[in-house]
């Protein structure tokens, strides 16, 4: 989608340090990690945020838990622990509306999330 800050990194016009990608997803690091692993795992076509998940799209969002279970393990953070995170509207944070799943692993981390 034009001016879709994520959609330019699928479309390789905006640099990133990208870790995996197929026909369907796309993983890169955060450009500001909150945690040793940092990653974020995105659908290559635009979704904007968890509640425009549409009925044709709940394969691809296995398909995405199915990436964050490979980095987890290819990361080293399998076995310690890690979390999928996604912010959904601003009490959460969310700051880029193209759906996206942070990977967060390789530290111990607080619960509830701040
Ligand atoms: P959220 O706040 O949940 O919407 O997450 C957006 C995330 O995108 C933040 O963690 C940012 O650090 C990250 N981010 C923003 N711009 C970039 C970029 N150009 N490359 C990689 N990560 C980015």
């Amino acid at each position: 989608m034009a001016g879709c800050l994520f959609c330019g990194i699928v479309g390789g016009k905006i640099p990133a340090h990208l870790v995996y990608q197929d026909d369907r997803v796309v993983a890169f690091r955060d450009i500001n990690p909150q945690a040793p692993v940092h990653i974020l795992i995105i659908p290559r076509k635009h979704v904007a945020g968890v509640l425009d998940i549409a009925p044709e799209d709940h394969g691809l969002i296995g398909a995405i838990f199915k990436v964050a279970a490979t980095l987890a393990r290819e990361q080293g953070i399998a076995d310690t622990g890690f979390r999928v995170v996604v912010n959904s509207g601003s009490d959460a944070g969310q700051s880029v509306s193209h759906l996206h799943y942070h990977l967060i692993g390789g530290r111990r981390m607080k619960w509830p999330p701040g």
